[in-house]
């Protein structure tokens, strides 16, 4: 897909001679906004966009790449619709009509529509579902007409002010553009004399907009690595393990998530991995429903204390930048520190203090195809529509049903050769192997969740302290 002339950026710059680095890049409202885009996108979708970009090259981004393929794999007959795996496949954007104003959009934003019954009474985000008004043994009950539904855009701008500008740093700081933010930069990186500085004027597109969604990722310098070609690697094995290690963020209220979920895990005695889990539909569920939380919802979840180390910079920036000068409003804060999900996205399972986006409410003019939002109730020319929740149940995955989930996440229908083959795999002697039962609450979530982000031993290094024994010493 070409990017129009239009959709392209040209970038002021600047890099320090003889050390090849990029000091920061000058950019405006429109590309701030692009940048701030990425902390609406949920997790499912980053990795669905970075599969469709880079096919196998895609990077794994600790378990988040199995846990979606695994999701791929499993059969729609685990799922209590098939639009709840297709939501979880795709995950909707709580921000897509602000981000359908983006001046370069990263992936096609469906504009906002529903699909409409037989009867012209019951609509749906999502085809495939069936209406409530007509007979449910009838076929034509699914939902055939879609409508596109009309939106108030008035509004201009997406997440900053129109005329604000901003300094990037290459590990992802947004600084207001100014004098003060300039010395304060070239102190932070030693510049005594400014002679040592060279401009460049760079044409950014789609392609390296991506390569900036990945790198802020996987790198501290994304752009020197885009910008100069020069790829730096975000953490050494040892920073990994030593933050695995450190001390989980403190959830806010554990009182309003009193949900415990069970899960039985096989563990190697000797070294306290986790071989396997077996588990019921609610932790699939629970493992699923990662893929639907928006980037930034992760980084308030885990405190902005992720592996993410360039997004870290790129939320803190928020903070930091004047309401009104900088950024819209108050609510466009919030909208990226703290991303709702799309509505019907709220599982049951969900063990996160995670807000959903509230009902729209949706109206059919008498006698019309015209549907429209209303923020309060119209005249009465206008129709209430039942709206039909897609995953049928308030959760996606289907029960009761027993999955094994391996420790980098891939959930699959047990079988026996499975466990077997593991062992022979790891030759792991049945007396070095014993099951545990964990209760999964807000301490353990928060814990598999930033394990998930860097690990492919997810389970191990976000289960392990939790786990009842410890592991003896190994011969
Ligand atoms: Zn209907």
């Amino acid at each position: 897909m070409a990017a129009a002339e239009e959709d392209r950026f040209s970038l002021r710059v600047m890099t320090v001679k003889g050390r090849n680095k990029v000091l920061y890049a000058e950019i405006d409202c429109d590309f701030a906004d692009v940048l701030f885009s990425f902390l609406t996108l949920p997790l499912g979708k980053i990795m669905r966009l970075l599969i469709q970009h880079y096919g196998n090259n895609a990077p794994i981004l600790g378990s988040l790449k199995s846990l979606y393929v695994g999701l791929e794999n499993l059969d729609s007959c685990h799922f209590w619709t098939e639009a709840g795996k297709l939501m979880l496949l795709d995950p909707r954007n709580s921000s897509e009509i602000q981000c359908s104003r983006l001046k370069l959009q990263i992936y096609d934003i469906d504009p906002m529509q529903c699909f409409v019954c037989r009867n012209g009474t019951c609509a749906s985000m999502h085809h495939r579902v069936k209406c409530v008004c007509l007979n449910p043994n009838s076929s034509s009950t699914t939902m055939k007409r879609f409508i596109e539904i009309e939106h108030r855009s008035g509004d201009k701008g997406v997440f900053t002010v129109q005329t604000a500008s901003f300094l990037l740093t290459d590990n992802l700081m947004v600084l207001p553009d100014s004098p003060i933010s300039l010395l304060w930069l070239f102190k932070l990186y030693g510049i005594e004399d400014t002679n040592v500085l060279e401009e460049r004027t760079l044409i950014v597109g789609l392609k390296e907009i991506m390569e900036l969604l990945k790198g802020s990722l996987v790198s501290s310098t994304p752009l020197t690595d885009i910008f100069l070609g020069i790829s730096t690697v975000a953490s050494t094995f040892k920073t990994r393990k030593e933050y695995l290690m450190s001390a989980i963020p403190e959830p806010d209220d554990l009182s309003s998530t009193p949900m415990k979920i069970n899960v039985k895990v096989v563990v190697q005695s000797s070294t306290n991995r986790i071989l396997l889990a077996q588990t019921r539909e609610d932790f699939v569920d629970f493992l699923f429903s990662l893929l639907t939380i928006p980037l930034g919802s992760v980084q308030s979840l885990l405190d902005n204390k992720t592996c993410f180390w360039s997004i870290n910079n790129l939320y803190r920036s928020i903070s930091n930048l004047e309401i009104g000068e900088h950024i819209k409003s108050e609510e466009t804060v919030d909208r990226l520190l703290e991303p709702e999900l799309p509505l019907y996205y709220l599982s049951s399972s969900q063990i996160f203090p995670l807000g959903e986006q509230s009902s729209p409410e949706l109206y059919r003019l008498f006698n019309s195809n015209r549907i429209k939002y209303f923020e309060s109730t119209p005249r009465d020319v206008w129709h209430e529509m039942n709206m039909i929740d897609p995953t049928g149940k308030d959760c996606f995955v289907k029960g009761p049903t027993t999955f094994t989930v391996t420790d980098d996440l891939v959930v699959s229908i047990p079988s026996s050769t499975s466990m077997i083959s593991i062992l022979n795999q790891m030759k792991i002697p049945l007396s070095d192997v014993e099951v545990q039962e964990l209760d999964i609450g807000i301490e353990e979530a928060l814990s598999l969740l930033r394990a998930s982000l860097i690990s492919t031993q997810a389970l191990t290094d976000g289960l392990k302290p939790f786990l009842k024994t410890q592991p003896r010493d190994q011969k």
